[in-house]
């Protein structure tokens, strides 16, 4: 595992807790409460990936499916400026996607088997992933055929992960349980899309001010320990 590339979070706690940073070939789930800076991560990560590999990047490109509207050009050309890369550069190289239904955030994953090859990706962010799953098909009577659906979403996710040598980052609101944060994160409400599925969980918490938290769920190759770091107005650092 040690030897797969990593795109870096911009956070040297948080890299050292996901050992050395977002991994290529791998589902990772970042889960956690509003505000606990899963998309800010994802807009880092899609900045970072740009970076040369001694830098923690890729040289890669990205592709963003945001599925709540919550993305921000301007928080790409923040991110950007502050490592001295080019803002208008680091934006051409996030292809930007809205998927306004499950539907479509399905039909734009079949794409990406297109996508990918031809356009030098190395990270695929879907923000969120589970947004319309539950809109769509909400409560506890939904239930099997929301998780069948996101199954088959997964499953999409995972062989273009393993056939492209790209990172794929997802994102899941999950209410915030203090008293399961570190227990058995399963009962959090929402449940875990990676939950059956191999991949690296991410739990996320709010701390003090613009501190967050950050602990490994059921990664058995990683030490269980949590990370802090901060979401600035340069983005994602320790
Ligand atoms: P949700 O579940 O609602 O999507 P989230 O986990 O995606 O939440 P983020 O949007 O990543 O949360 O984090 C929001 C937080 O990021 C804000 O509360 C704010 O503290 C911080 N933030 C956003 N933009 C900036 C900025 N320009 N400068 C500093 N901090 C910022
Ligand atoms: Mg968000």
């Amino acid at each position: 595992r040690m030897s797969l590339p990593k795109i870096t979070t911009g956070s040297k706690n948080l890299d050292t807790l996901l050992g050395g940073g977002i991994e290529v070939k791998t589902i990772t789930e970042l889960f956690g409460e509003f505000g606990s800076g899963k998309t800010q991560i994802c807009h880092q990560l899609a900045v970072n990936v740009q970076l040369p590999p001694e830098k923690g990047g890729l040289s890669k490109r990205a592709i963003y499916i945001d599925t709540e509207g919550t993305f921000r050009w301007e928080r790409i050309e923040a991110m950007a400026r502050a490592i001295g890369m080019n803002p208008d550069e680091a934006m051409e190289n996030i292809l930007y996607v809205r998927a306004v239904n499950s539907d479509h955030q399905m039909a734009i994953a079949e794409e990406l088997k297109e996508i990918i090859p031809k356009e030098n990706i190395g990270l695929v962010v879907v923000d969120s992933i589970t947004g319309h799953f539950r809109a769509e098909y909400p409560g506890r009577e939904n239930l099997a055929v929301r998780q069948q659906k996101l199954n088959r979403h997964l499953h999409q996710l995972m062989s273009i992960a393993e056939l492209f040598d790209v990172a794929v980052v997802v994102t899941n609101q999950v209410m915030a349980r203090p008293d399961v944060f570190y227990g058995d994160p399963t009962v959090a409400i929402g449940g875990h899309v990676l939950y059956h599925a191999p991949g690296i969980r991410v739990q996320l918490k709010k701390s003090r001010g613009n501190r967050r938290i950050a602990r490994v769920v059921d990664a058995p190759h990683l030490p269980e320990s949590e990370a802090v770091f901060a979401i600035t107005e340069a983005g994602i650092r320790d």
